[in-house]
């Protein structure tokens, strides 16, 4: 076979195959002139693509969504969602499109997907396109959440349109191209939930058991045992962006995914100072999505995918929608063990450590009432034990209080026989240096916008290798500065 005959994606599309009523076939538009602004050269190995071949004319028009590649079934795929606590029965693909999926060189089936390519039979009022600007953030975001190590949708490619997009002012379009170990959503099953459709139901539960969870199909209830893995999946998510400071900042039900990724970064920040109020989000004006609400929020999204599987459980209604909520209790105590374990290790302590939960309980309590930058305070903790506690003392200024906590600190490490250099550098390898500091995220989203790509590549190279100290990217470990003002993000539709 000549590689021209090769197709660019070997697409295996089970989900089209196997969930009719959950999508529609649809057409990305037609873009004159796309011209690639990114692409993603490790995640193309990973997943076995030609990465000269995604950059030619051809692949550019792929990543456009203006020509469906060899294999493609481009479709909308159809979800629910409750927004901030509202039901919306039909949100759906209202400007993106599930390509097709691959699978990657570990094996794992992944969704190509696009966002930004065009109105489909779900934008109800959108004009189907995406700016420049938030493809490239999602793009930054997602992969710097990545390179944390946390479970997320990642960022293939970005391409240009060369086309206005009207928001406040016209901006220039792009597309997205993400990958994701599927775009399930809690939201999905709302969706086929309420078409009242049980079978639709049992397959879509079916097929998610199939791709995620295999082993619940053999669980004695698998539905309800699936359920108990999502909720895990989640507990452990979410206390992984709070051991980071991540606020996702639109956790409404349909962007959650089943899978326990990271997806649909719209308004997402990193926390500067410890704040649990923290919000960035302009829609967001109750604070329902702030830092501090997201393991509520996350339990509150998981009920209502609870909801959408009473049908499918054993046992009459009742029983199913109890045995359910019983099942939903475990996130607490899952969240709370994955948090404290996660928070004594960016102390340096086994996460076992006799004491551990009330030093994580203190301390707590500390960053509350001194709001220290939370990134650095833990790398300044970590080079405290070194000898050096210049750092940290501007950050706590409260020299008494912070070496009330810190005394026991040391205790306990002493305690469970950890040598000082030993837990700094543990600490160093857990607690990110270079996290995306939101002016500057803002400044290399500007110039990207205006055509100067210097600082988002700039951007990208902090962000890959988040724990590793390397010289030049000292901004990108540094505070906002004092007269930053108060971050605000949008939804970018
Ligand atoms: P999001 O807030 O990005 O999760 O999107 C919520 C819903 O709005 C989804 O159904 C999106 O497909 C849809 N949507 C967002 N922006 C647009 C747009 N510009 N055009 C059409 N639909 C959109
Ligand atoms: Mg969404």
């Amino acid at each position: 076979m000549s590689v021209a005959a090769r197709p660019l994606f070997a697409f295996d599309n089970t989900f089209v195959r196997e969930l009719p009523g959950l999508y529609v076939p649809w057409q990305g538009a037609e873009v004159e002139q796309p011209a690639l602004v990114v692409v993603n050269g490790p995640l193309a190995t990973e997943l076995g693509l030609d990465l000269e071949r995604l950059q030619t004319p051809e692949g550019v028009a792929a990543l456009a969504g203006s020509v469906a590649p060899d294999g493609a079934e481009p479709v909308a795929q159809a979800y629910a969602g409750h927004q901030f606590g509202g039901y919306s029965p039909r949100l759906g693909d209202g400007r993106a499109l599930l390509l097709g999926e691959v699978l990657d060189a570990r094996g794992m089936r992944q969704d190509i997907h696009l966002k930004g390519s065009g109105k489909t039979p779900f934008a109800r009022g959108g004009d189907g396109k995406a700016a420049i600007g938030p493809m490239l953030r999602e793009f930054a975001i997602s992969e710097a959440v990545h390179a944390l190590g946390i479970p997320t949708a990642r960022a293939l490619a970005v391409v240009a349109t060369n086309e206005a997009v009207r928001r406040e002012t016209l901006l220039p379009g792009a597309v997205l191209t993400r990958v994701a170990e599927s775009h399930l959503r809690v939201g999905t099953f709302e969706y086929a939930a309420a078409t009242g459709d049980v079978e639709l139901l049992r397959r879509l539960a079916d097929y998610a058991i199939a791709r995620h969870y295999p082993e619940a199909a053999h669980a004695a209830d698998p539905y309800l045992d699936f359920y108990a893995r999502v909720v895990a999946a989640q507990a452990e998510l979410v206390a992984q962006w709070m051991l980071v400071g991540f606020v996702h900042g639109v956790m409404n039900t349909d962007n959650v995914a089943i899978s326990g990724q990271t997806i649909d970064y719209g308004p997402c920040a990193f926390m500067d100072r410890y704040d649990p109020q923290t919000v960035f989000s302009s829609i967001d004006t109750g604070g329902r999505y702030a830092y501090g609400n997201q393991p509520t929020v996350a339990q509150w999204n998981l009920a209502r995918l609870g909801d959408a599987l009473v049908p499918l459980v054993g046992g009459d209604q009742q029983a199913a929608a109890a045995a359910l909520t019983e099942v939903l209790r475990g996130f607490a105590v899952r969240y709370r063990e994955s948090f404290t374990a996660g928070m004594a290790a960016k102390l340096g302590l086994p996460a076992a450590a006799d004491g551990a939960d009330d030093l994580v309980g203190e301390l707590l309590v500390l960053l509350e009432a001194e709001r220290p930058d939370f990134t650095s305070f833990f790398r300044a903790l970590a080079a405290s034990l070194r000898g050096d506690s210049a750092h940290v003392h501007e950050l706590i200024p409260d020299t008494a209080r912070f070496e009330t906590w810190a005394t026991a600190w040391h205790a306990t490490l002493a305690e469970s026989g950890v040598a000082p250099a030993d837990a700094a550098s543990a600490m160093d390898r857990v607690n990110p240096l270079y996290i995306p500091r939101n002016h500057l995220v803002e400044a290399a989203l500007t110039a990207a916008t205006s055509g100067d790509l210097g600082p988002f590549r700039e951007m990208l190279a902090a962000l890959e290798d988040p724990y590793r100290e390397r010289p030049g990217f000292e901004a990108w470990a540094a505070p906002a500065p004092e007269d930053a003002g108060p971050y605000r993000t949008f939804c970018g539709t």
